[in-house]
């Protein structure tokens, strides 16, 4: 689908006029930014009118998260007008690239949204009916900044701009009641369009109002009273994204989010279905659900609490759901895995609450089976009634589902060995390739084709080409890393030369993801140099990460890298060879300038830490190789591109595991002076530590009854020697060949992939 520019600019020119009394030529950003936004919608709307009407079974994606980051360039490549809406904007005196300004959508934290992202992309894109169902949080992902060092949090009004990719649609309100509260959900619609395909999907995102506007009339001195307090709760709701990642807060209004957006996502639905006068039975022949996590669980005792309503004995609803309910698992730290107090519950949604009752009964006749259970101790334990319940439960990578077989959910799989499967996580390769890396894109464009646009397995038609693109490879890679540098120098401050190596690390701020490992070798480095007793090829360490408010230990990392970067950048004797740079407000848009100027791609987790990763997807299609441990999808990383191609250390799963049980850091600090001095800056003075946070770090690593839970010290020597290895390597046209080989056997990693096998496997369609 490709509009016709001479319709898309009358449009455009109707928007500005109606809108905002003006015209191309005087729209001021703003004006622009929504009036193309919204001609796009208008030009569009037919396609997803159609999407919608098609009488497919369609997929309902209920997640808590979606980072879908900035839509508008996104948006206007999927629908092939990018080109000519820039040549028209320029006509006018405008650029395009003055909508960099727009806010991200943060409405998640990390890889678990941004997959939910991905995958309606992807879904669009190869004709799969998926629809994304959350919560349109008032304030997203809170804005980063470094105050001293540490981390300050900020809201983010991400509808600062506008949000003129949404429709209202009042039409579609539904009441969702709890015990104590009546709350009107309003939906907004989001259009989610597909490259060059027809398929449209929706984003409905829920939005918590009054049930009804203040009312004057009726007011008395008590009704009034209670009325606002009403008024406010209702509104309280959505109003924030909890900033924690992997991390269960058991907090009452988070438990208001999930069933809020879950409730009125099916009364929604079932109320469409009655008006259709379907048979709500055969409600799995429509549709069905894939729960992301366990932020969406309650959605099974909802189905069941209004099926019944509707007239369904226990039985026949019971059916329906383990028809239509799928359940995703992202994680196997228990932190993570959420609980929620019966008497929470109880109290809240009592009727859900019941059903959750009759779900353990149910479990305890159907299988006799003691180790199985989902209320226990008066804890609902949400991803037990997942797996219980959901047809297909999966894993997102090959090890992390190997790990839930044999460990986490071993009964489960024992009763029900037909439930779990893996479907390995992907990513969008229209945005983390086409959209931030243009000019590679043209290049690969330029050997095979454009059909790996679609079909990425079709990358590894570059493999007898890839000698032959080296050299604008490299080009394209500098130039990347020049406009990086530029953009960090304008928003950090800090110089880094594009000359430098760029080893960079981003992600979430988490012990297991062990940013201090990487910390720790800076400082290794830095007083390897200043002793004079090695020597690196001129390297810039470049991290981001957000840290949850709350979680002390990661705020102490940040503190202790923004430290030694302050170390590192004023050492005149090293600066030359080094730069540290903790770059603020890691986001979507931020990564998309990053990925593409990366020479490493640091996935330095504890092995059977990190379920999947996603962001190192993201680097090795964009032609980085990888120094990162035998975790999550870094396995499958290696299959595909040889473990040769990447630089790999530490403890395996199964070492760690053993390790872990009889390990004494202490004694390995004392064989190892580099790292002891690495760390000591901690506590000897050498790093400024106001508020003693770093003290603290150090004895998280050393003392205490069970230090160094992470492994940091115990992979720390391995680290260096590939570290090293790859800082050898670097810049040998055997080193380049291994970028290009990561990059030519990236096929695999396309969420096209993995959308495609839930369809297949999971949804059936
Ligand atoms: C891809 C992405 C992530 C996930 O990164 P991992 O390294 O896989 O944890 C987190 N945040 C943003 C902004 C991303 O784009």
């Amino acid at each position: 689908m490709k509009f016709r520019a001479k319709a898309f600019e009358e449009t455009l020119c109707g928007i500005l006029a109606a809108d905002y009394a003006t015209d191309l030529a005087h729209a001021n950003k703003r004006e622009l930014y929504n009036a193309v936004s919204k001609a796009a919608m208008r030009e569009a709307y037919p396609m997803w009118q159609a999407s919608k009407e098609n009488g497919r079974k369609r997929c309902k994606y209920f997640s808590a998260e979606f980072l879908m980051g900035r839509a508008i360039f996104n948006n206007l490549m999927d629908l092939g007008i990018i080109d000519d809406v820039r040549a028209l904007l320029q006509k006018y005196g405008h650029d395009l690239g003055e909508f960099e300004e727009v806010e991200d959508a943060a409405l998640g934290n990390g890889g678990l949204g941004r997959l939910a992202a991905c995958y309606l992309e992807s879904a669009a894109t190869k004709g799969i009916p998926l629809d994304g169902y959350g919560i349109r949080y008032r304030y997203g992902l809170f804005r980063q900044t470094f105050e001293q060092g540490f981390q300050h949090e900020e809201g983010d009004d991400w509808l600062k701009w506008g949000d003129p990719w949404s429709v209202r649609v009042d039409r579609d309100a539904v009441v969702v009641e709890f015990s104590d509260l009546k709350v009107r959900a309003v939906p907004y619609d989001t259009p989610v369009f597909g490259y060059g395909s027809d398929t449209v999907g929706t984003l409905r995102l829920w939005s918590s109002e009054p049930v009804q506007a203040f009312d004057f009339g009726a007011f008395n001195e008590m009704q009034g009273e209670r009325k606002a307090e009403e008024n406010f709760n209702a509104t309280k709701i959505c109003d924030v994204l909890y900033p924690n990642d992997n991390t269960m807060v058991g907090k009452i209004l988070r438990l208001r989010q999930q069933y809020f957006m879950v409730s009125a996502s099916l009364l929604d639905l079932v109320r469409k279905e009655k008006a259709e006068k379907r048979d709500l039975r055969t409600l799995p022949e429509r549709y069905c659900f894939q729960l992301n996590d366990t932020h969406p669980v309650l959605a099974i005792p909802e189905l069941l609490r209004i099926l019944q309503r509707e007239g369904l004995t226990f039985d026949e609803a019971f059916d329906v759901c383990r028809k239509s309910f799928n359940f995703t698992n992202h994680t196997i730290m228990a932190e993570a895995l959420e609980k929620w107090d019966s008497l929470a519950l109880s109290d809240l949604i009592p009727e859900v609450y019941e059903e959750i009752l009759a779900c353990q009964r149910r479990l305890t006749q159907e299988t006799g089976n003691k180790k199985l259970f989902i209320v226990r101790d008066n804890v609902v334990h949400m991803a037990n009634l997942a797996l219980y319940v959901a047809g297909k439960v999966n894993g997102v990578a090959e090890l992390h589902t190997g790990i839930l077989k044999r460990e986490t959910f071993r009964d489960w799989c024992a009763q029900y060995p037909e439930k779990l499967i893996n479907i390995t996580n992907g990513i969008t390769p229209r945005r983390w390739l086409l959209l931030n890396n243009p000019e590679l894109a043209a290049l690969i464009d330029a050997e095979i084709g454009k059909n790996w646009h679609t079909e990425l397995s079709e990358l590894a038609k570059l493999k007898p080409h890839l000698p032959s693109m080296l050299e604008d490879f490299k080009r394209i890679k500098g130039e990347n890393k020049a406009k990086l540098a530029a953009y960090i120098k304008e928003k950090e401050g800090i110089e880094i030369p594009p000359a430098f190596i760029f080893d960079v690390q981003v992600k979430r701020l988490h012990e297991y993801k062990r940013q201090t490992l990487n910390a720790l070798s800076v400082l290794y480095f830095y007083f390897g140099i200043k002793e004079k007793k090695l020597e690196i090829p001129p390297t810039a360490f470049i991290f981001g990460a957000k840290a949850a408010p709350g979680y002390y230990m990661a705020k102490a990392v940040i503190k202790f890298i923004n430290e030694i970067a302050a170390l590192v950048n004023g050492d005149p004797e090293v600066s030359p060879y080094m730069r540290v740079v903790f770059v603020q407000n890691y986001n979507v848009s931020y990564a998309e300038k990053i990925v593409c100027a990366a020479d490493i791609s640091e996935q330095i987790s504890m092995a059977g830490m990190e379920a999947s990763g996603t962001s190192n997807m993201k680097f090795m299609l964009n032609g980085t190789v990888t120094l990162g441990t035998m975790d999550g999808a870094n396995v499958e990383i290696c299959e595909e591109a040889g473990r040769e191609n990447n630089y790999i250390f530490g403890a395996t799963v199964e070492e760690a595991e053993a390790v872990s049980r009889f390990y004494c850091p202490r004694e390995l600090i004392a064989q190892n002076p580099a790292l002891e001095r690495a760390l000591n800056t901690m506590i000897d003075g050498t790093l400024p530590d106001e508020t003693g946070c770093l003290k603290k770090l150090y004895e998280s690593l050393t003392t205490g009854h069970a230090p160094d839970r992470y492994l940091v010290i115990y992979d720390f020597a391995d680290y260096i020697r590939a570290k090293e290895e790859l800082l050898r390597d670097y810049g040998s046209e055997a080193f380049w060949m291994k970028c290009l080989y990561n990059l030519a056997s990236a096929g695999k990693f396309s969420a096209d992939r993995s959308v495609c096998a839930y369809a297949e496997q999971i949804w059936k369609i």
